[in-house]
């Protein structure tokens, strides 16, 4: 039985381009997507910094243009990968912001803020999403919140699962459990069919969002849901499609006008919204208009683009789809023609060129399209949330089986990738696997963990290393190694060394560039103080508005010729120039440090409000 957590919990679907969130009414038994200030159901992944604040959400993305290198998007694409990841390289040439490479090789984001140079890495950005559908959860629960299941990609690996969990960490959430997303939407449209009283199901959750792509294959027996198989792209999706229209449209732009617009932030962010925009149109439209006046240099950029165009730039990645949807039925667990639904999930399964192609693969059925792709990861993650919550009630009972999406193993003698625990194996699990030293007289045994499907072991990824000191012996001596992956698909690998009688339990905690507790701590304490700022912000800029409002009253006031008339030559001078300085900080001109603003207002009220008395 899972442990439960005290307090209300909310589900989270951190997704690369928009993040939902969503929470279990025990009142109404569903659960509920929340909407943000913006009354938007979901909400961009997207942190921005100015020269007086940091945005998050649809503000942050709103403003992307205007300060393209300032504003931060596609952390997950970063979350949990090296700099010198060809995936990493290969997506900064396209990004307008700085990524540079930090200690360990760990990627690092560079913006302006107020003037200075900031740092952040992926976790950090992560985090900063995480708080903003935390905080738009607070509101509408009005209590603070502190639990969370947060979604990830079924293909995520082990580095990126815990970076995403540290990510949460340094948002001040409790991450009780890390999902699938696949399996989360497949908790959503379980809930729908359980309310239709059907009974085994064999379900087929295809999910193509922003940034990243996965299928799952499972089987729904009344409220058991067993993953049976799991594969996907950490880096394939609508994104992906924008590109290719953009590098289009750039050379096309190039062709016609003669000039090159690659090497313009601004001009690419604008390119890139009108893409994304028509790609949106051309789901339900054969053609889309792209019109952005003045793009470069004066040069207005007006075309039309169909649906073929965008098809025939795009085919080879909606084949790559298709490839791994296949690789979900080899391994012998299920026959395609089992299937009885396929269900859509992600904004890119709109495209109806992607959803031909899958019809086509399970032969001409129709797709399961009732549940809502934008925000069934975030539905199921309120499920699951609710599941390990105390205070959730009338929540089904439902039992998820998950799967490891990759193999785990040592890496043997001569590159030789050993698996213990292999791929699509339910989770959690512990495995045990026995080996014998190599070489004689060994004080010691390098354990090398990876994860992947490639025989040898250096072609897979390489999670840490450890060395086990061993009894001094002849080559042959017994050793154990044991992997454990818990339910948030996350592993801890432990070796000993059975002959000596003595035992030596290693735990890989810190693999591959993780954070350390000190690094999240600082994190944390950088968070807490981003928000106070931020807080600083808002009550700066309800400051000025007041005080904009107080001029506005005290211009009509003086322009009044019989207020006017009452005061004495001094009173209008004061006025004056206290309305000047009002003026001056209202519009940013008086930019004194020391000043102390929330000040200034109630010194010039004084001096107005003692002019006033003699009216
Ligand atoms: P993620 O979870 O990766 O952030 P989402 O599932 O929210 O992604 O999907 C966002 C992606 O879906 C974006 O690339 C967006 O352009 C694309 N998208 C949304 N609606 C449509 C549509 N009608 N046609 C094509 N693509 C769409
Ligand atoms: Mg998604």
């Amino acid at each position: 039985m899972a442990k439960k957590f005290k307090g209300p919990a909310i589900g989270i679907d951190l997704g690369t381009t928009y993040s939902c969130v969503a929470v279990w009414q025990s009142q109404n038994n569903r659960a509920e997507i929340i909407h943000n200030e913006q009354g938007n159901r979901i909400t961009p992944s997207f942190v921005a910094f100015t020269d007086d604040q940091r945005l998050i959400g649809d503000a942050a993305k709103i403003q992307a243009a205007y300060n393209p290198t300032n504003t931060v998007f596609d952390a997950k694409r970063l979350i949990g990968r090296k700099f010198s990841d060809s995936v990493v390289r290969n997506d900064i040439k396209l990004w307008p912001f700085k990524v540079v490479a930090g200690t360990d090789d760990k990627p690092e984001i560079i913006v302006k803020y107020k003037g200075g140079e900031k740092c952040f890495c992926a976790e950090e950005i992560s985090s900063m999403v995480l708080t903003k559908m935390r905080e738009i959860a607070e509101k509408f629960l009005e209590s603070p919140v502190k639990n969370a299941v947060v979604t990830v990609p079924a293909y995520f690996n082990d580095s990126q699962r815990k970076a995403t969990k540290d990510a949460g960490a340094i948002a001040g959430l409790n991450v009780m459990r890390i999902i699938n997303e696949p399996t989360a939407a497949a908790l959503a449209y379980g809930l729908q069919k359980r309310a239709d009283h059907v009974g085994k199901r064999n379900v087929f959750i295809f999910d193509l969002g922003g940034g990243t792509f996965d299928v799952s294959l499972l089987t729904l027996n009344n409220d058991s849901f067993d993953v049976k198989a799991t594969a996907g792209d950490t880096h394939l999706g609508g994104e992906d499609f924008d590109n290719r229209m953009v590098s289009h449209l750039v050379k096309e732009f190039k062709r016609k006008n003669k000039v090159d617009i690659s090497g313009n932030p601004k001009a690419l962010r604008r390119l890139r919204t009108a893409c994304e925009r028509a790609k949106r149109t051309l789901s339900f439209d054969t053609e889309a208009i792209i019109d952005i006046d003045s793009i470069y240099k004066g040069i207005d950029f007006h075309l039309l683009f169909t649906r073929a165009k965008f098809e025939q730039l795009n085919i080879d990645l909606f084949k790559k789809c298709l490839e791994t949807v296949k690789s979900c039925f080899s391994d012998d667990k299920m026959d395609k023609s089992r299937v009885d639904d396929v269900v859509l999930v992600g904004g890119s399964s709109r495209i109806p060129k992607v959803q031909q192609l899958l019809q086509e693969f399970f032969e001409g059925k129709d797709l399961y399209s009732s549940i809502n792709p934008d925000e069934a990861v975030a539905y199921g993650a309120a499920v699951q949330a609710a599941l390990l919550s105390e205070d959730a009630k009338n929540v089904p009972n439902l039992v998820l089986q998950d799967v490891t999406p990759l193999s785990l193993g040592t890496e043997l003698v001569g590159d030789v990738m050993s698996v213990v625990i292999p791929r699509n194996t339910s989770i959690p699990v512990k495995k045990t696997k026995s080996y014998v030293t190599a070489y004689d007289y060994q004080y010691s045994v390098p354990i090398n963990v990876y994860e992947g499907e490639r025989k040898i072991a250096s072609q897979n990824n390489r999670l840490g290393l450890f060395n086990l000191p061993v009894r001094c012996a002849p080559h042959g001596l017994p050793l154990q190694v044991c992997f454990t992956i818990d339910a948030d698909g996350i592993l801890n690998v432990s070796a000993e060394e059975k002959s000596s009688g003595y035992k030596k339990d290693i735990t890989i905690t810190n693999a591959n560039g993780r954070l350390s507790c000190e690094e999240i701590e600082r994190m944390i304490k950088q968070a807490v103080d981003f928000k106070s700022e931020d807080m600083k912000h808002v009550e700066k800029v309800r400051a000025v508005n007041a005080l904009d409002n107080y001029l506005y009253c005290m211009k009509i006031a003086m322009e009044d010729k019989s207020v006017a008339s009452m005061l004495t030559l001094v009173d209008i001078l004061m006025i004056n120039s206290a309305m000047i300085k009002a003026k001056e900080l209202i519009d940013g001109k008086e930019k004194n440090d020391t000043f102390v603003f929330e000040d200034c207002p109630r010194e010039l009220k004084s001096t107005f409000e003692s002019a006033l008395k003699k009216f």
